[in-house]
């Protein structure tokens, strides 16, 4: 299956536009926002226009449909990688339209909607209680107090898979609460610049509760920094102690994604239409 996303655990991605505005500290250093300054586009904050696409663009998925109709794989589509879906925006909503339609028109793809406004979903939709079965839908949970004001409302959506992104974790997190409304929990650290490091206590703490009640897990990063043990220490740039354990900063490529000698790449059970 072709594959024309970095992202670990999705096939393709997709944006119906550019562009979004911050609205929890996960967003504090949006990659988003900072690849669309470095490509000249003024298009975060409440007050820029977003960019939008034609037709060529809105037909790529239609083509990767067609690929993959026949396959036993479902390729996944990650929507979006530069904007929010669900952004509290009137300009947004002739996109969002096009974007159910084509949804519905390519039921050979898993399309995974994460937002961090779950709160609007139900109001944006047009599927009521009847989704249809290729729409999974994520929401990002950075620390307790943002998990606690989104799950109440992803565990009201009837999508085939509920999915949470603990990326970056930013702090201690238990989804126990949650997890009969979860079927996948993707978590990593953050990467870039201006990173911030994450306890490797925080990602244990969410690897035990997933496979408490089995829960698929996928540890996409450590980010820009490692816990300091072993060939870390001779890699090092900075140090910074976090609930109790010292990380380094040795960079995203040297961190890896191994969790205790493990790769964790969970992917929830594949529903075929
Ligand atoms: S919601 Fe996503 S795209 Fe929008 S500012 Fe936050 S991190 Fe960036």
């Amino acid at each position: 299956m072709a594959k024309n996303s970095k992202i670990e655990w999705t096939t393709h991605t997709f944006n119906p536009w550019w562009g979004c505005v911050r609205m929890s500290p996960a967003c504090k250093f949006c990659y988003a926002e900072s690849w669309s300054k470095r490509l000249g586009q003024d298009v975060w904050g409440a007050h820029a226009d977003r960019r939008f696409f034609g037709d060529k663009h809105w037909a790529e998925p239609l083509v990767w449909n067609r690929n993959a109709q026949g396959s036993k794989e479902r390729p996944r589509v990650f929507c979006a990688s530069m904007g929010d879906v669900f952004e509290d925006r009137a300009d947004l909503d002739t996109a969002r339209t096009r974007l159910w339609n084509l949804i519905e028109a390519t039921p050979a793809l898993d399309w995974l909607l994460l937002t961090k406004r779950p709160d609007l979903v139900l109001h944006s939709v047009p599927w009521g209680r009847n989704w249809p079965t290729n729409v999974w839908l994520g929401t990002t949970a950075e620390n307790q107090e943002w998990a606690n004001k989104r799950l109440p409302s992803l565990a009201k959506i009837p999508a085939a898979v509920r999915f949470i992104s603990a990326e970056p974790l930013l702090g201690p997190l238990s989804l126990a609460k949650w997890t009969h409304a979860i079927d996948w929990v993707i978590t990593g650290g953050e990467s870039g610049s201006k990173a911030r490091p994450s306890s490797p206590a925080w990602f244990r703490t969410l690897l035990n509760e997933c496979m408490a009640a089995d829960i698929p897990f996928h540890f996409k990063q450590w980010g820009d920094w490692a816990p300091g043990q072993g060939e870390n220490l001779a890699k090092t740039r900075a140090a910074s102690v976090v609930d109790g354990t010292t990380m380094l900063r040795i960079g995203k490529k040297a961190a890896g994604r191994l969790l205790d000698g493990t790769t964790w790449d969970g992917l929830p059970r594949i529903r075929l239409a």
